[in-house]
């Protein structure tokens, strides 16, 4: 059994309790999504939608950007600037990871503290429980990244930051190497039995994601 890297424990360290893991977020936003006649165009917008939200975090940490990304108001940019089908199918996926965030939050806050982060280490529960989703692939595209970049622009004209091609295919490049490696973690027995309910709150992700405007 491959150990968790450094790298790795450094995510699990700076994603700790603000939303579910990267593999979490894509598999919700794909089961929310699974009715729709979508293309592999639309389904990879939707899995990069999904963990889009994170990209300030798995690169930098929380702070106010984290912040403004799972903003509202960021999100009806998003969702006012987005025009093709492939556009519009990320911002559903977006949209997923914002409307789940908040279960995460009141699941994880009834769990004791594993040293490291427990809802890391269930996001590796999630991945050897559905070993195709440690194969997943989050792919930016030109039109999706511009999408991001226009959004913040439209919603936080004049800030210091932005978000560029660059930044997001490097988060890109993480969240891929986290969900790549998820799949061979392993999770002990005793993260195994506090997180014994996880599935019932990703099933509850799954139906608001579904139901999210
Ligand atoms: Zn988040």
């Amino acid at each position: 059994m491959k150990r968790l890297s450094l790298a790795s424990l450094a995510i699990l360290s700076i994603l700790a309790l603000v939303g579910w893991g990267p593999v979490s977020h894509v598999h919700i936003a794909k089961e929310a999504t699974k009715s729709l006649y979508y293309t592999t165009a639309q389904r990879n917008a939707v899995v990069w939608g999904s963990v889009a939200p994170d990209s300030w975090l798995i690169q930098q940490g929380s702070g106010v950007i984290h912040t403004m990304l799972h903003a509202q108001v960021f999100y009806d940019s998003l969702k006012r600037l987005a025009v093709t089908a492939e556009e519009k199918a990320f911002v559903r996926g977006y949209n997923s990871h914002l409307v789940s965030d908040p279960i995460e939050r009141a699941y994880t806050s009834t769990k004791p503290y594993f040293g490291v982060p427990g809802e890391l280490l269930v996001d590796i529960m999630l991945a050897k429980k559905i070993p195709s989703l440690s194969y997943v692939k989050v792919i930016p595209t030109t039109a999706t990244k511009s999408l991001m970049i226009r959004a913040w622009q439209a919603t936080y004209s004049g800030y210091a930051w932005q978000p560029t091609g660059a930044f997001l295919d490097s988060a890109a490049r993480t969240f891929n190497s986290w969900i790549s490696m998820a799949g061979w973690g392993s999770v002990s027995g005793a993260v195994r039995l506090a997180y014994a309910d996880y599935y019932s709150y990703i099933q509850l992700s799954i139906a608001a994601a579904r139901s999210a405007p």
